[in-house]
């Protein structure tokens, strides 16, 4: 049976650029034709039909026309505008860091269920106030899940030795997750991983998100965990996110 020419979805703009002189080809994510590219013809013209609601962090409800290369944005309204989370720069520089995790993380037209999903809870948890760095661990753990690649914490990934409170042990995500310190690894220096940082890391893939939003966590330990699940994306990833220099430039400023 041949496909109908039009269909409406739920999605969230992950990325945009503006073409020729009024449109603006948008990445989109939807939860059942997955990542898509898509064009939205005269939308920068002040008459355009389409106006102000083709934007990111937001929920939107669109109707699109199949076309040879893109698909066209024939309307658009929005579900859920998450106006909170854009209250915050920091928020809303790690809305654009979740977005680009999404996006890295999908090829086109694929299933992305699970992943629209984990993106929609976020920014849900951004508008409704929760520190966008735990929200950003939480959410790196979750994908991590998706994309089947979940980090060892609970042994070494060496000897598969299940760790005890007084082992010392390091973490190595090109290996999947810690090493412990009988197996040698991989020759390069690394710092070892503290074993309060190793119990957050924990709390993360285990607890649900209220109960990750009521911690209380010493701020260095906090950022130890910051910078092994970044690590832990980016070698998941192949490559850092871009969208990393903006959020850390926009929380140096703070
Ligand atoms: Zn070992």
């Amino acid at each position: 049976m041949p496909q109908p020419r039009s269909y409406t979805t739920d999605a969230i703009v992950l990325t945009r650029f503006d073409l020729n002189e009024a449109d603006r080809v948008l990445t989109l994510i939807t939860p059942g034709a997955g990542k898509l590219k898509a064009i939205a013809k005269g939308i920068r013209r002040p008459t355009s039909r389409l106006g102000g609601s083709l934007e990111p962090f937001a929920e939107l409800r669109v109707a699109l026309a199949r076309g040879r290369t893109f698909d066209v944005v024939t309307q658009v309204s929005v579900g859920h505008p998450w106006l909170r989370l854009r209250d915050s720069l920091e928020s809303a520089a790690t809305a654009w860091y979740l977005a680009e995790l999404a996006d890295r993380s999908l090829e086109e037209r694929h299933a992305a269920e699970p992943i629209y999903h984990l993106l929609r809870r976020a920014y849900e948890l951004l508008d409704a106030g929760m520190a966008p760095g735990r929200v950003a661990r939480w959410y790196e753990m979750r994908l991590a899940d998706e994309l089947g690649v979940r980090p060892e914490i609970d042994r070494c990934v060496e000897c598969d030795r299940l760790l005890e409170p007084d082992d010392r042990f390091r973490w190595i995500p090109p290996l999947g997750g810690v090493v412990c310190q009988r197996c040698p690894g991989p020759p390069q220096e690394r710092a070892g991983l503290s074993l309060d940082a190793l119990k957050l890391l924990k709390a993360y893939q285990r607890l649900d998100v209220e109960a990750l939003a009521g911690l209380r966590i010493a701020p260095l330990v906090e950022a130890e965990v910051e910078a092994a699940l970044r690590e832990f994306v980016a070698v998941a990833l192949e490559r850092q996110a871009r969208s990393l220099a903006f959020l850390d430039e926009v929380r140096a400023d703070r």
